[in-house]
């Protein structure tokens, strides 16, 4: 099969026609020049994606230090890049070491670019290919984003709602997440009570705190915006289905989690309607 292969200049991944018979792995230690360098993929002289590596408050600029990455080209033609940042260019720490900065950038579906831009708006964390089904993305690993939209690139850090026993709310504006654990929900309501009871759902949000910065308020089937031009990312209102299967919640790098209180509980009254309360 035709396909790509890989130049590497500084930090642009120019992608060449060539023969790719089987799925391929780079090792590649990008040294970074700037405070917060891009990465970028061309293929032949056109830019397909420009990454922007954003900086932790607590690591702010990066140059200097080097990005041990990994570039995988699939035989179905996603390329996919991750890395480790490390002060030195030999040595890298491990997933398993304390205080290690791990990034993932958002793949790039290159056999198809324009089933990338019809597929991926509003698309689920997962789909995008920013976190996989057997593996748990630990929580120091954050990932760079692309707007489907303005195609601007933004980071974010997660938490797993599954993992962490709770709920996860978007603000209206997306700026904040709140995190409400299980044990402050009386009832625990279920997937299709959230889904299928919008009485229930208004009164479970009728009891949620308000972002204690931006507007509005937090909503469980508000959407993850792009901080830059707004546009839908992870749209849960146009796919409601996809809502309770994305356990991944997204906030804004050097953001926090607002996170419900000890002494905060959001207590329900079971519907006299409700088969699922009942059960
Ligand atoms: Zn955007």
């Amino acid at each position: 099969m035709f396909f790509q292969q890989i130049q590497i200049d500084n930090t642009a991944i120019s992608l060449v026609k060539g023969f790719l018979p089987q799925a391929r792995e780079y090792r590649h230690v990008f040294a970074l020049r700037e405070p917060q360098p891009l990465i970028r993929v061309l293929e032949g002289s056109v830019l397909r994606r420009e990454y922007r590596l954003e900086t932790r408050t607590t690591n702010p600029d990066l140059t200097g230090q080097y990005l041990h990455a990994s570039i995988r080209l699939s035989s179905a033609g996603i390329l996919q890049i991750e890395g480790i940042l490390s002060p030195d260019p030999h040595r890298y720490p491990t997933w398993q070491d304390p205080g290690f900065e791990a990034i993932r950038l958002q793949p790039c579906f290159l056999r198809a670019p324009q089933d990338e831009s019809l597929r991926l708006p509003g698309a689920g964390l997962l789909q995008r290919g920013l976190h996989y089904r057997d593996q748990l993305t630990p929580a120091k690993l954050r990932c760079v984003c692309v707007c489907d939209h303005c195609q601007q690139s933004f980071s974010v850090q997660h938490l797993h709602a599954g993992q962490a026993r709770g709920l996860y709310f978007y603000s209206d504006d997306s700026h904040q997440t709140l995190f409400v654990p299980t044990s402050r929900l009386v009832p625990l309501p279920s997937p299709s009570q959230l889904r299928a009871q919008p009485a229930f759902l208004r009164q479970l949000e009728a009891q949620l705190p308000v972002p204690t910065y931006g507007s509005g308020a937090y909503r469980y089937y508000n959407p993850f915006r792009c901080p830059h031009c707004r546009a839908l990312f992870v749209d849960f209102l146009g796919n409601p289905f996809r809502r309770a299967q994305e356990q991944y919640g997204c906030y804004l790098l050097n953001h926090t989690v607002q996170t419900l209180g000890e002494e905060d509980e959001v207590a329900f009254q079971p519907s006299r309607n409700s088969e699922v309360f009942a059960a």
